[in-house]
């Protein structure tokens, strides 16, 4: 690092020992941003500084998916979508590395309505926090998959963006993470390096022509950064699209892609950088016969129930598994997601409905947090602590509850579902996703 910063070396080994910057990036289907804040990243429309990190857990608001708390850097991509692709048309979008979901939550939130997006991550626990994080989100034209990212290859030519934010041997985040530092040694950086190529080289069949790569790590050595680049440029055929950064914003333009340092930017290490595969877009084929899917269209009795929970609901298709569970998918996004059905098996909308009993659609937990939810259901406004309560899964000791269904709100955001029974409320926040905080950050168990 020495050699290549030369007179910046003292400012980057002095920003390594300052705290980091606290940030977050607000969710604009939710909600406004904070009435405080320290300064806005000067690449995300959407992204705040704030002066102090509160203890994000205990605040309701996240829960909500008001917003994502995410390093300013990796805010970056908003940038590179805007400068590369045309956000107003349908886009069909992976996101191979994605877990847990920052640049996820970013990518869902910057393309149109009838795009359809695909958050992919290989590891399982890793996975069900990402689907919890764009569950939060609550936006229904996604759906997230467990796979490796060469069981895309059935979907090659496709993609009109595919994110690679690949695992990488973490050198930007030595000041945040303790771990990144005991984690590191050349080899390790020579193993990231490898194992980024096969990522990219899946990432680069799977690019339409005229498609955008969108290349990250989070890390400063050429061999996952440049040389990676230039490998895709001179190996896999793409074409170089550089960045236009003005000046002011401190990022480093590198002979490919941007470089983000502490002592230049608010914000950890990062890098990125944009290709696009050469070529006029042509339609793909359609799938001839898709083979038996797992998930069906529902049938019409029990649609018509699940539909009244829905804010649009002719503009959503429904669909229920082999076990009842019900879930639901834009009707422009419905073909594409059949198609990478029939090629991925563990791949679901991010959007679940519940099940229907008795006539009665007993609602999933991430309905309550979508933005596609009828405005028309019965809601109880509670108040912080009520909130903090409702969240550990505990009774939040609300006066008075509506009988049946109602939705638990705070500062007009779906927090989850309770259920009046008349005499007392029963908690339906998923267990799974509850507050283990106590006040003053001591954690539970
Ligand atoms: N994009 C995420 C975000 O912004 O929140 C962070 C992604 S993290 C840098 C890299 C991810 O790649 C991890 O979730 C990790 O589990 C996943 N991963 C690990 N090995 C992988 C592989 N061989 N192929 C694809 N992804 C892998």
């Amino acid at each position: 690092m020495q050699a290549v910063l030369g007179v910046e070396w003292e400012a980057f080994q002095a920003a390594l020992s300052a705290s980091p910057p606290v940030s977050l990036r607000a969710n604009a289907a939710k909600w406004p941003g904070p009435a405080q804040h320290d300064g806005r990243t000067p690449w995300c429309p959407q992204g705040y500084y704030l002066a102090e990190r509160p203890v994000f857990t205990l605040d309701p608001l996240l829960h909500a998916g008001a917003y994502y708390v995410q390093e300013a850097s990796s805010m970056f991509v908003a940038e590179a979508l805007r400068q590369t692709l045309d956000l107003s048309r349908p886009l069909l979008a992976l996101d191979l590395a994605a877990a847990p979901g920052g640049k996820s939550t970013l990518i869902a939130g910057m393309l149109s309505a009838d795009s359809f997006f695909i958050a992919n991550e290989v590891i399982r626990s890793r996975y069900n926090i990402l689907r919890h994080n764009l569950a939060r989100w609550g936006l229904p034209n996604v759906a997230i998959s467990n796979h490796d990212p060469g069981d895309f290859a059935p979907l090659a030519g496709r993609f009109d963006l595919v994110l690679t934010d690949a695992p990488c041997s973490g050198e930007g985040l030595f000041r945040k993470d303790p771990d990144a530092i005991r984690e590191w040694s050349p080899q390790q950086v020579n193993f990231c390096a490898a194992r980024q190529r096969r990522i990219l080289a899946d990432a680069v069949r799977l690019l339409a022509p005229g498609g955008v790569l969108i290349y990250s790590t989070c890390t400063y050595n050429f061999e996952e950064n440049e040389e990676n680049a230039e490998w895709l440029q001179a190996e896999a055929g793409l074409e170089y699209v550089p960045l236009t950064v003005p000046r002011e914003w401190g990022i480093a333009e590198s002979r490919f892609g941007c470089r983000f340092y502490p002592h230049r930017v608010r914000g950890e290490g990062f890098y990125l950088v944009c290709f696009r595969k050469p070529g006029a877009k042509a339609t793909p084929d359609k799938p001839k016969r898709l083979p038996a899917l797992r998930l069906k269209p529902t049938a019409a009795k029990t649609a018509d129930i699940a539909a009244t929970w829905l804010k649009r609901p002719t503009e959503m298709r429904l669909l229920e598994d082999a076990a009842g569970r019900l879930s639901a998918i834009p009707v422009t996004a419905e073909e594409a997601f059949f198609t990478a059905s029939a090629a991925l098996y563990r791949i679901e909308p991010i959007l679940e409905l519940g099940e229907v009993k008795q006539g009665e659609l007993i609602p999933a937990p991430a309905l309550a947090l979508s933005t596609a939810l009828s405005d028309s259901i019965p809601s109880v406004d509670l108040d912080k602590t009520q909130a903090l309560r409702y969240l550990r899964k505990e009774d939040p000791q609300v006066p008075e509850v509506p009988r049946g269904w109602v939705l638990a709100r705070y500062q007009n955001l779906p927090l989850g579902w309770m259920k009046g029974l008349g005499n007392r409320v029963n908690n339906y926040f998923p267990k799974e996703w509850r507050i283990l905080m106590r006040e003053g950050g001591k954690v539970k168990g």
